[in-house]
């Protein structure tokens, strides 16, 4: 166990109109060392907010030691280009982030190809096809974005700052940082107060579906197993005295589970069914995350006993056990 530094965090929250409400990274002066906890969006915005917490707190860009990043979605590692541009640092992260960081292109066709495959085969017909032609397009408008600084990865110890906890299933390579001796976590997006967290389907690094409800599940209950007094989140407010609402996330998915066996009953049998039926509006608006909701809960049910799938040409079918 580390000899944890007395440490003080900066946090910046940087408010969005969207339901994440804002957008939070965090500055934490520990010892000698001032790392910056995830890197917000690309825009003005964060970088503005990013600026003015250092200036505030006597700080400037150059006195920053380390870049952590708790997962590599977009709103998450926005400003590492343009921050290691000007003070090239080392940028740390789980070694699964590291293809999608840098937006490795072997991988991301790779990615597109299971996400063909998987949309056929929950049978999203139309919808699923107008989604793959989105991803080839954005694989290339976000060729840019790819993080070009030198990427490390992250230990089983961040220095003498944090225990590293591996927390998948919001992201396949998503890291909480832990303070035992305060008894505080920087949890990315694993824990949010205002809404769940969506478990996204993604592949594995060899394009075997990785179970992503089921082990954000595991990474919750990983959560209550710790000594915590804050939750540090990537969203929203800091989440005080988090048990209770890790409690509640783990109940709203056994709720949600159920109403998606009710539908499975009542003769809906594909995944894509069971979003159309349930999500109405949404389902065309957010696919992928319906998708990856309908897809979580129908592997939590199965791994229950409660269904059991067959492939009829092609396409999964469920029904209740
Ligand atoms: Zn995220």
């Amino acid at each position: 166990m580390p000899i944890v530094q007395h440490m003080d965090i900066f946090p910046i929250h940087v408010p969005v109109s969207s339901s994440l409400r804002s957008i939070n990274f965090y500055l934490v002066q520990s010892g000698q060392s001032l790392i910056l906890i995830d890197a917000g969006y690309n825009n003005d915005d964060c970088r503005k907010a990013l600026v003015d917490t250092l200036k505030q707190n006597e700080f400037a860009l150059k006195d920053l030691t380390h870049i952590i990043l708790t997962h590599h979605h977009i709103d998450h590692a926005g400003l590492v280009n343009c921050l290691t541009a000007e003070h090239p640092i080392p940028v740390y992260a789980h070694p699964l982030s590291f293809p999608r960081l840098k937006r490795a292109s072997v991988f991301l066709q790779m990615r597109i190809q299971f996400f063909q495959e998987l949309y056929e085969t929950m049978g999203c017909g139309q919808q699923g096809k107008k989604q793959i032609e989105h991803l080839k397009k954005t694989m290339k408008e976000n060729e840019s974005q790819k993080i070009t600084a030198e990427l490390v990865e992250v230990g089983e110890n961040f220095g003498d700052h944090f225990e590293v906890l591996e927390v998948p299933g919001h992201a396949p390579d998503q890291i909480a940082l832990y303070d035992r001796k305060q008894e505080r976590l920087f949890a990315g997006d694993l824990l949010i107060s205002h809404i769940s967290s969506n478990a996204l389907v993604e592949p594995d690094e060899n394009g075997k579906r990785i179970p992503s409800l089921l082990i954000h599940i595991d990474s919750l209950k990983k959560c209550l197993s710790l000594s915590l007094e804050q939750v540090y989140s990537g969203h929203g407010k800091v989440i005080q005295q988090p048990k209770e609402l890790i409690q509640k996330r783990l109940d709203g998915i056994e709720k949600k589970a159920e109403r998606f066996l009710t539908l499975i009953k009542g003769g809906k049998r594909t995944a894509n069914d069971i979003a159309e039926t349930y999500y109405k509006d949404v389902y065309d608006q957010q696919f992928p995350l319906v998708m990856s909701e309908v897809i979580g809960h129908l592997d939590y049910l199965e791994q229950r006993e409660k269904i059991q799938k067959e492939k009829v040409h092609g396409i999964w079918r469920y029904t209740s056990s």
